[in-house]
């Protein structure tokens, strides 16, 4: 039986070989000690024959996740989105035509070709429940399931209660209290207004103040936009300054005009989807705690305990990285 690094190289030498590719390179973020020594190890136990693998530890930058900028951070540039076309299965890593996949799916690739039929049949995915749970942890999780049991039983439930849930982490709206029994499914998701994503899953307590958390969620798009479109660069910082009078309680009622005017300015062209992830992340929020928005505006605020999940010093981030890395 092969470990799941194991499975990595093992779904990465089929890949390259349903390619013809010679060379293949696992990137990873910079932080993920772990990971690397897995694999490692992996490498070392069981080369791979007929591809030449190597592991690189790249930018552990959000953006670094698209798939040309991890490409730019490859070949040592900062790792900033390229302009598209040409994708990178024509041009790619060194101008070569590339196949850029995760590793999940890579580790899966061995198993659905094993048993093709008990693949389909327990078709699974990685969770990486993180927030206000009391076991923060990366679970692998049925497809179908639904978000309360993964927060019942995976993270041993919410010591304060839910008060959202983000199913993609910042990459897409979070879900109310009372959509919890929603499935973990892409169709499902998308029904309820959300996404899977890549299944980051973050609760957020009761108590939690709706709009800190989206204060945190707008800083962290204007902190991880890359800078080199407009439309994104302005949005971002604009939405931010304006969702945090919010936060303060300063915003009048005509800034809520202007952070829908600034979102959709953000959704306009950029070489990646971040300005428009931003805008329908953090508009999906507030659109959905429309009540606390308003209980906000003109010095109003409802109580709550405040929170950044998605800041870089925040609890709940560093309690998930740290299982991760
Ligand atoms: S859309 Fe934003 S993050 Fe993406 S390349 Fe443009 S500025 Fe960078």
């Amino acid at each position: 039986m092969t470990s799941r690094a194991g499975d990595v190289v093992a779904g990465l030498a089929l890949a390259a070989r349903a390619v013809g590719a010679s060379e293949a390179i696992l990137y990873l973020k910079g932080s993920f000690d772990r990971a690397a020594a897995a694999l490692g190890a992996a490498l070392a136990a069981a080369p791979p024959e007929g591809v030449r693998v190597t592991v690189h530890r790249g930018d552990d930058s959000y953006v670094a996740g698209e798939e040309t900028a991890l490409l730019e951070s490859l070949e040592g540039r900062r790792a900033w989105p390229r302009p598209k076309p040409p994708l990178p299965f024509a041009v790619g890593f060194q101008g070569r035509p590339t196949l850029v996949q995760n590793v999940e799916t890579l580790a899966r690739v061995p198993h659905a070709l094993a048993d093709p039929r008990a693949f389909r049949a327990s078709e699974a995915t990685l969770v990486s429940l993180w927030g206000h749970v009391r076991r923060p942890g990366v679970y692998e999780v049925p497809l179908g399931t639904p978000l309360r049991r993964v927060i019942e039983e995976h993270g041993r439930g919410a010591p304060d209660g839910v008060r959202m849930i983000f199913p993609a982490g910042p990459s897409a709206p979070p879900l109310s209290a009372d959509q919890a029994d929603t499935l973990l499914d892409p169709d499902a998701l998308r029904a309820a207004g959300s996404a899977l994503g890549t299944a980051a899953v973050l609760v957020i307590g009761e108590s939690t103040c709706p709009i800190s958390v989206a204060a945190s969620l707008a800083a962290f798009f204007e902190r991880e936009a890359c800078g080199q479109c407009p439309p994104c660069m302005v949005g971002t910082q604009n939405v931010a300054r304006v969702v945090r009078r919010l936060a303060a309680g300063r915003a009048r009622s005509e800034d809520l005009a202007s952070l829908a005017e600034a979102a959709g300015f953000m959704s306009q062209h950029g070489y990646c989807a971040h300005g428009r992830t931003a805008a329908a992340s953090l508009m999906g929020l507030l659109g959905r705690f429309r009540v606390d928005v308003e209980a906000h505006v003109g010095g109003g605020r409802r109580g709550g305990r405040h929170a950044d999940p998605f800041g870089p010093d925040s609890p709940e981030r560093s309690a998930i990285e740290a299982v991760v890395a």
